[in-house]
Protein backbone atom coordinates (compact mmCIF):
# COMPACT_ATOMS: atom_id res chain seq x y z
CA UNK A 1 0.00 0.00 0.00
CA UNK A 2 1.47 3.38 -0.78
CA UNK A 3 0.42 6.78 -0.10
CA UNK A 4 -1.61 6.87 -3.31
CA UNK A 5 -3.39 3.98 -3.15
CA UNK A 6 -7.27 4.44 -3.00
CA UNK A 7 -9.35 2.81 -0.18
CA UNK A 8 -13.34 2.91 0.09
CA UNK A 9 -14.38 4.65 2.48
CA UNK A 10 -17.97 6.07 4.57
CA UNK A 11 -17.57 9.98 4.62
CA UNK A 12 -19.33 12.00 7.06
CA UNK A 13 -19.47 15.54 5.82
CA UNK A 14 -21.55 18.88 6.95
CA UNK A 15 -22.07 21.45 5.03
CA UNK A 16 -24.85 24.64 4.52
CA UNK A 17 -27.72 21.45 4.30
CA UNK A 18 -26.77 19.69 6.85
CA UNK A 19 -24.80 16.01 7.57
CA UNK A 20 -24.18 13.88 4.49
CA UNK A 21 -22.99 10.44 4.22
CA UNK A 22 -21.50 8.89 1.29
CA UNK A 23 -18.74 6.37 -0.01
CA UNK A 24 -15.97 7.85 -1.35
CA UNK A 25 -12.07 6.86 -2.21
CA UNK A 26 -9.25 7.83 0.09
CA UNK A 27 -5.68 7.44 0.06
CA UNK A 28 -3.54 6.99 3.07
CA UNK A 29 -2.40 10.56 3.54
CA UNK A 30 -6.25 11.52 4.21
CA UNK A 31 -6.39 9.72 7.18
CA UNK A 32 -5.34 11.18 10.41
CA UNK A 33 -1.78 10.88 12.40
CA UNK A 34 -1.06 7.93 14.20
CA UNK A 35 1.33 5.26 14.76
CA UNK A 36 0.17 1.96 13.41
CA UNK A 37 -1.61 1.87 10.31
CA UNK A 38 -4.14 -0.92 9.89
CA UNK A 39 -5.74 -2.94 6.54
CA UNK A 40 -9.27 -2.86 8.07
CA UNK A 41 -10.91 -6.75 7.58
CA UNK A 42 -14.16 -6.01 9.50
CA UNK A 43 -16.08 -3.56 11.33
CA UNK A 44 -19.77 -4.19 13.18
CA UNK A 45 -22.39 -1.66 13.96
CA UNK A 46 -22.90 -0.34 17.34
CA UNK A 47 -25.86 1.78 18.59
CA UNK A 48 -23.56 4.99 18.83
CA UNK A 49 -22.59 4.21 15.19
CA UNK A 50 -26.50 4.44 14.34
CA UNK A 51 -26.60 7.71 15.84
CA UNK A 52 -23.12 9.35 14.07
CA UNK A 53 -24.69 8.01 10.84
CA UNK A 54 -28.31 9.48 11.32
CA UNK A 55 -26.68 12.71 12.85
CA UNK A 56 -29.65 12.10 15.29
CA UNK A 57 -27.17 12.98 18.03
CA UNK A 58 -23.55 15.16 18.17
CA UNK A 59 -21.73 12.24 18.62
CA UNK A 60 -19.53 13.05 15.25
CA UNK A 61 -17.27 16.01 16.69
CA UNK A 62 -15.24 16.66 13.38
CA UNK A 63 -15.84 16.50 10.16
CA UNK A 64 -14.83 14.81 7.65
CA UNK A 65 -14.96 11.13 9.63
CA UNK A 66 -15.53 8.25 8.82
CA UNK A 67 -17.66 6.46 11.84
CA UNK A 68 -16.87 3.10 12.78
CA UNK A 69 -16.14 2.86 16.77
CA UNK A 70 -15.00 -1.00 16.22
CA UNK A 71 -12.41 -2.53 13.39
CA UNK A 72 -10.97 -6.01 13.73
CA UNK A 73 -7.32 -5.65 10.99
CA UNK A 74 -3.63 -6.70 10.35
CA UNK A 75 -1.29 -4.23 10.61
CA UNK A 76 0.82 -3.03 7.30
CA UNK A 77 2.66 -0.30 8.84
CA UNK A 78 4.02 0.54 12.81
CA UNK A 79 5.71 3.29 14.63
CA UNK A 80 5.12 1.50 17.70
CA UNK A 81 7.42 -0.84 19.50
CA UNK A 82 4.02 -2.79 20.47
CA UNK A 83 2.94 -3.74 17.27
CA UNK A 84 4.88 -4.88 14.01
CA UNK A 85 3.65 -5.72 10.43
CA UNK A 86 1.10 -8.67 10.56
CA UNK A 87 0.27 -8.62 13.74
CA UNK A 88 -3.90 -8.97 13.94
CA UNK A 89 -5.64 -5.98 15.94
CA UNK A 90 -9.10 -4.73 17.28
CA UNK A 91 -9.71 -1.62 18.15
CA UNK A 92 -12.80 -0.41 20.52
CA UNK A 93 -13.62 3.27 20.91
CA UNK A 94 -10.79 5.76 22.22
CA UNK A 95 -13.54 8.10 19.89
CA UNK A 96 -12.60 6.18 16.95
CA UNK A 97 -15.60 7.27 14.87
CA UNK A 98 -16.24 10.30 16.78
CA UNK A 99 -13.09 12.20 16.44
CA UNK A 100 -10.82 9.57 14.92
CA UNK A 101 -11.12 8.55 11.46
CA UNK A 102 -12.97 5.15 12.00
CA UNK A 103 -13.84 1.60 10.68
CA UNK A 104 -15.59 1.63 7.71
CA UNK A 105 -12.73 2.30 5.52
CA UNK A 106 -10.08 -0.02 3.85
CA UNK A 107 -7.45 1.04 5.98
CA UNK A 108 -7.42 3.06 9.01
CA UNK A 109 -4.54 5.06 10.87
CA UNK A 110 -4.79 5.16 14.79
CA UNK A 111 -2.70 5.64 17.80
CA UNK A 112 -1.21 2.19 18.73
CA UNK A 113 -2.70 2.79 23.06
CA UNK A 114 -5.31 2.54 21.95
CA UNK A 115 -5.19 -1.01 19.80
CA UNK A 116 -4.67 -4.97 21.15
CA UNK A 117 -3.52 -7.82 20.13
CA UNK A 118 -6.63 -9.71 19.20
CA UNK A 119 -6.52 -13.13 21.47
CA UNK A 120 -5.91 -16.29 19.31
CA UNK A 121 -8.65 -17.71 19.97
CA UNK A 122 -11.12 -15.03 18.77
CA UNK A 123 -11.51 -14.87 14.89
CA UNK A 124 -10.94 -11.67 13.06
CA UNK A 125 -14.86 -11.79 12.79
CA UNK A 126 -15.71 -12.90 15.62
CA UNK A 127 -14.04 -10.22 17.07
CA UNK A 128 -16.84 -7.84 15.68
CA UNK A 129 -19.51 -10.29 16.29
CA UNK A 130 -18.17 -9.05 19.95
CA UNK A 131 -17.62 -5.59 19.19
CA UNK A 132 -17.87 -2.66 21.23
CA UNK A 133 -21.19 -4.11 22.88
CA UNK A 134 -19.66 -7.54 23.99
CA UNK A 135 -16.47 -5.80 25.14
CA UNK A 136 -19.24 -3.63 27.50
CA UNK A 137 -20.99 -6.59 28.16
CA UNK A 138 -18.11 -8.40 29.47
CA UNK A 139 -16.53 -5.22 31.48
CA UNK A 140 -20.60 -5.27 32.97
CA UNK A 141 -19.78 -8.81 34.44
CA UNK A 142 -16.59 -8.13 35.64
CA UNK A 143 -17.83 -5.01 37.75
CA UNK A 144 -21.01 -7.73 39.11
CA UNK A 145 -17.81 -10.45 40.03
CA UNK A 146 -15.85 -7.52 41.62
CA UNK A 147 -19.11 -6.92 44.33
CA UNK A 148 -19.19 -10.34 44.90
CA UNK A 149 -22.40 -11.28 42.53
CA UNK A 150 -21.79 -14.57 42.44
CA UNK A 151 -23.87 -16.95 40.87
CA UNK A 152 -25.32 -18.70 44.12
CA UNK A 153 -26.26 -14.87 45.31
CA UNK A 154 -29.34 -15.54 42.66
CA UNK A 155 -30.39 -14.52 39.44
CA UNK A 156 -28.95 -11.89 37.18
CA UNK A 157 -31.27 -9.66 35.31
CA UNK A 158 -30.08 -8.20 31.71
CA UNK A 159 -32.26 -5.44 29.69
CA UNK A 160 -32.70 -4.58 26.55
CA UNK A 161 -31.89 -8.90 25.74
CA UNK A 162 -32.50 -9.07 22.27
CA UNK A 163 -29.87 -6.19 21.40
CA UNK A 164 -26.05 -6.50 21.00
CA UNK A 165 -24.95 -5.70 24.49
CA UNK A 166 -28.09 -7.90 26.26
CA UNK A 167 -26.96 -11.33 23.59
CA UNK A 168 -23.45 -11.08 24.83
CA UNK A 169 -24.43 -10.11 28.39
CA UNK A 170 -27.12 -13.59 28.26
CA UNK A 171 -24.45 -16.03 26.58
CA UNK A 172 -21.63 -15.08 29.17
CA UNK A 173 -23.80 -15.24 32.45
CA UNK A 174 -25.31 -18.08 31.25
CA UNK A 175 -21.64 -19.99 30.77
CA UNK A 176 -20.39 -18.41 34.27
CA UNK A 177 -23.34 -20.34 36.10
CA UNK A 178 -25.73 -17.72 36.41
CA UNK A 179 -29.50 -17.98 35.92
CA UNK A 180 -30.41 -15.55 33.73
CA UNK A 181 -33.45 -13.46 33.59
CA UNK A 182 -33.80 -11.90 30.42
CA UNK A 183 -35.80 -8.51 29.74
CA UNK A 184 -37.22 -7.71 26.20
CA UNK A 185 -39.73 -6.17 24.10
CA UNK A 186 -39.59 -8.76 21.65
CA UNK A 187 -41.43 -11.64 23.55
CA UNK A 188 -41.36 -13.46 19.83
CA UNK A 189 -37.41 -14.01 20.56
CA UNK A 190 -38.24 -15.37 23.59
CA UNK A 191 -36.93 -19.15 22.10
CA UNK A 192 -33.51 -17.28 21.01
CA UNK A 193 -32.93 -15.76 24.35
CA UNK A 194 -33.42 -19.46 25.93
CA UNK A 195 -31.25 -20.71 23.14
CA UNK A 196 -28.83 -18.34 24.33
CA UNK A 197 -29.14 -19.02 28.10
CA UNK A 198 -31.99 -16.99 29.51
CA UNK A 199 -33.58 -18.91 32.27
CA UNK A 200 -36.80 -16.82 32.54
CA UNK A 201 -38.01 -14.16 29.87
CA UNK A 202 -39.99 -11.39 30.82
CA UNK A 203 -41.66 -8.51 29.34
CA UNK A 204 -39.78 -5.25 29.30
CA UNK A 205 -43.05 -3.44 29.76
CA UNK A 206 -43.18 -4.75 33.27
CA UNK A 207 -39.98 -2.51 34.54
CA UNK A 208 -41.30 0.18 32.16
CA UNK A 209 -44.04 1.61 34.67
CA UNK A 210 -43.76 4.61 37.19
CA UNK A 211 -40.93 3.30 39.47
CA UNK A 212 -41.47 2.97 43.04
CA UNK A 213 -39.10 3.25 45.55
CA UNK A 214 -39.05 -0.52 46.68
CA UNK A 215 -40.31 -3.06 45.00
CA UNK A 216 -40.42 -6.78 45.37
CA UNK A 217 -36.68 -8.66 45.90
CA UNK A 218 -36.17 -9.94 42.56
CA UNK A 219 -32.13 -10.51 41.00
CA UNK A 220 -29.22 -10.19 42.85
CA UNK A 221 -27.37 -8.31 40.43
CA UNK A 222 -28.34 -6.86 36.75
CA UNK A 223 -27.04 -5.31 33.53
CA UNK A 224 -28.75 -2.74 31.92
CA UNK A 225 -28.20 -1.23 28.49
CA UNK A 226 -32.08 0.77 28.77
CA UNK A 227 -31.48 3.60 31.58
CA UNK A 228 -34.46 5.82 32.59
CA UNK A 229 -37.33 3.76 34.31
CA UNK A 230 -36.70 0.76 33.20
CA UNK A 231 -32.85 1.41 35.37
CA UNK A 232 -35.23 2.98 38.45
CA UNK A 233 -37.38 -0.52 38.52
CA UNK A 234 -34.09 -2.51 38.15
CA UNK A 235 -32.66 -0.59 41.09
CA UNK A 236 -36.23 -0.57 43.24
CA UNK A 237 -36.27 -4.55 42.64
CA UNK A 238 -32.65 -5.75 43.10
CA UNK A 239 -32.10 -7.67 46.22
CA UNK A 240 -30.40 -6.62 49.42
CA UNK A 241 -26.40 -5.95 48.89
CA UNK A 242 -27.16 -6.58 45.19
CA UNK A 243 -25.29 -4.82 42.13
CA UNK A 244 -26.40 -3.14 39.14
CA UNK A 245 -23.76 -2.22 36.20
CA UNK A 246 -25.46 0.21 33.94
CA UNK A 247 -24.29 1.12 30.62
CA UNK A 248 -26.89 2.26 28.36
CA UNK A 249 -29.68 4.63 27.81
CA UNK A 250 -31.27 2.82 24.73
CA UNK A 251 -34.93 3.78 26.87
CA UNK A 252 -33.59 7.55 27.97
CA UNK A 253 -30.75 9.36 29.55
CA UNK A 254 -32.68 10.18 32.80
CA UNK A 255 -33.15 7.80 35.36
CA UNK A 256 -35.94 8.89 37.56
CA UNK A 257 -35.19 7.02 40.82
CA UNK A 258 -34.91 6.58 44.85
CA UNK A 259 -32.37 6.34 47.27
CA UNK A 260 -33.82 3.93 49.11
CA UNK A 261 -32.98 0.67 47.60
CA UNK A 262 -29.00 2.10 48.39
CA UNK A 263 -29.68 3.73 51.39
CA UNK A 264 -32.07 0.57 52.67
CA UNK A 265 -30.92 -2.44 50.60
CA UNK A 266 -27.01 -1.63 50.23
CA UNK A 267 -27.92 -1.90 46.82
CA UNK A 268 -24.70 -0.91 44.68
CA UNK A 269 -24.94 1.23 40.80
CA UNK A 270 -21.96 0.65 39.20
CA UNK A 271 -21.38 2.73 36.18
CA UNK A 272 -19.62 1.24 32.82
CA UNK A 273 -17.75 2.96 30.41
CA UNK A 274 -16.27 1.40 27.58
CA UNK A 275 -14.59 4.53 25.38
CA UNK A 276 -12.01 5.30 27.69
CA UNK A 277 -11.37 2.45 29.87
CA UNK A 278 -8.29 1.98 30.28
CA UNK A 279 -6.00 -0.77 27.80
CA UNK A 280 -5.32 -3.24 31.38
CA UNK A 281 -8.72 -3.36 31.91
CA UNK A 282 -9.90 -3.96 27.86
CA UNK A 283 -6.76 -6.90 27.85
CA UNK A 284 -8.33 -8.53 30.87
CA UNK A 285 -12.12 -8.27 29.85
CA UNK A 286 -11.10 -9.59 25.86
CA UNK A 287 -9.02 -12.68 27.21
CA UNK A 288 -12.29 -13.35 29.34
CA UNK A 289 -14.48 -13.30 26.00
CA UNK A 290 -12.19 -15.39 24.38
CA UNK A 291 -12.67 -17.96 27.51
CA UNK A 292 -16.57 -17.05 28.87
CA UNK A 293 -18.28 -16.39 25.26
CA UNK A 294 -19.81 -19.40 23.79
CA UNK A 295 -18.42 -19.62 20.13
CA UNK A 296 -21.65 -21.25 18.86
CA UNK A 297 -23.84 -18.81 21.03
CA UNK A 298 -21.68 -16.04 19.17
CA UNK A 299 -22.56 -17.35 15.99
CA UNK A 300 -26.20 -17.92 16.88
CA UNK A 301 -26.77 -13.97 17.62
CA UNK A 302 -24.99 -12.74 14.99
CA UNK A 303 -25.47 -11.63 11.57
CA UNK A 304 -22.95 -10.91 8.30
CA UNK A 305 -23.32 -7.79 5.96
CA UNK A 306 -21.18 -6.00 3.56
CA UNK A 307 -20.08 -2.81 5.06
CA UNK A 308 -21.91 -1.10 2.09
CA UNK A 309 -25.22 -2.22 4.08
CA UNK A 310 -24.40 0.12 7.03
CA UNK A 311 -26.49 3.06 6.19
CA UNK A 312 -29.63 0.80 5.70
CA UNK A 313 -28.86 -0.81 9.23
CA UNK A 314 -28.60 2.40 11.01
CA UNK A 315 -32.30 3.15 11.53
CA UNK A 316 -32.72 -0.11 12.68
CA UNK A 317 -30.31 -0.53 15.44
CA UNK A 318 -31.42 2.91 16.40
CA UNK A 319 -35.11 1.46 16.33
CA UNK A 320 -34.35 -2.01 18.40
CA UNK A 321 -34.73 -3.82 15.15
CA UNK A 322 -31.90 -6.03 15.38
CA UNK A 323 -31.26 -9.00 17.00
CA UNK A 324 -27.90 -9.44 18.49
CA UNK A 325 -24.82 -8.59 16.80
CA UNK A 326 -23.69 -7.38 13.42
CA UNK A 327 -20.39 -8.18 11.22
CA UNK A 328 -19.42 -6.06 8.50
CA UNK A 329 -17.17 -7.31 5.95
CA UNK A 330 -14.99 -5.00 4.49
P1 LIG B 1 -28.99 -2.43 20.60
O1 LIG B 1 -29.82 -1.48 19.81
O2 LIG B 1 -28.42 -3.63 19.94
O3 LIG B 1 -29.83 -2.93 21.86
C1 LIG B 1 -30.60 -2.08 22.65
C2 LIG B 1 -31.81 -2.84 23.14
O4 LIG B 1 -32.49 -2.04 24.10
C3 LIG B 1 -32.84 -3.10 22.06
O5 LIG B 1 -32.54 -4.22 21.29
C4 LIG B 1 -34.08 -3.30 22.89
O6 LIG B 1 -34.06 -4.61 23.43
C5 LIG B 1 -33.86 -2.33 24.06
N1 LIG B 1 -34.59 -1.08 23.86
C6 LIG B 1 -34.53 -0.24 22.80
N2 LIG B 1 -35.35 0.80 22.96
C7 LIG B 1 -35.93 0.64 24.16
C8 LIG B 1 -36.89 1.39 24.90
N3 LIG B 1 -37.41 2.54 24.43
N4 LIG B 1 -37.28 0.92 26.11
C9 LIG B 1 -36.77 -0.22 26.59
N5 LIG B 1 -35.86 -0.98 25.94
C10 LIG B 1 -35.45 -0.55 24.74
O7 LIG B 1 -27.83 -1.55 21.24
P2 LIG B 1 -26.50 -2.05 21.98
O8 LIG B 1 -26.79 -3.33 22.68
O9 LIG B 1 -25.37 -1.99 21.05
O10 LIG B 1 -26.32 -0.89 23.05
C11 LIG B 1 -27.25 -0.80 24.12
C12 LIG B 1 -27.04 0.49 24.87
O11 LIG B 1 -25.77 0.48 25.50
C13 LIG B 1 -27.07 1.75 24.00
O12 LIG B 1 -27.73 2.76 24.71
C14 LIG B 1 -25.61 2.07 23.82
O13 LIG B 1 -25.41 3.43 23.56
C15 LIG B 1 -25.05 1.65 25.15
N6 LIG B 1 -23.63 1.31 25.11
C16 LIG B 1 -22.83 1.88 26.04
C17 LIG B 1 -21.51 1.59 26.11
C18 LIG B 1 -20.67 2.15 27.20
O14 LIG B 1 -19.45 2.26 27.06
N7 LIG B 1 -21.26 2.50 28.32
C19 LIG B 1 -20.87 0.72 25.09
C20 LIG B 1 -21.82 0.07 24.21
C21 LIG B 1 -23.16 0.40 24.21
P3 LIG B 1 -35.37 -5.55 23.46
O15 LIG B 1 -35.93 -5.52 22.07
O16 LIG B 1 -34.85 -6.87 23.87
O17 LIG B 1 -36.30 -4.94 24.46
Amino acid sequence: MTTTDRFKALLITKGDAGQQVAWTELTLSDLMPGDVTVAVSHSTINYKDGLAISGKSPVVRRFPMIPGIDFAGTVIASENADFKPGDAVVLNGWGVGETHMGGYAGMARVKGDWLIHRPEAIGAAQSMAIGTAGYTAMLAVLALEAQGVTPDKGPVLVTGASGGVGGIAVSVLSKLGYRVMASTGRLAEADYLRELGAHDVIDRAELAGTPKALGKERWAGAIDSVGSATLANVIAQTMYGGTIAACGLAQGMDLPASVAPFILRGVTLCGIDSVMAPKTKRIVAWNRLAVDLDPAKLALLTTTHPVEAVQDLAPKILGGHIRGRVVLTI
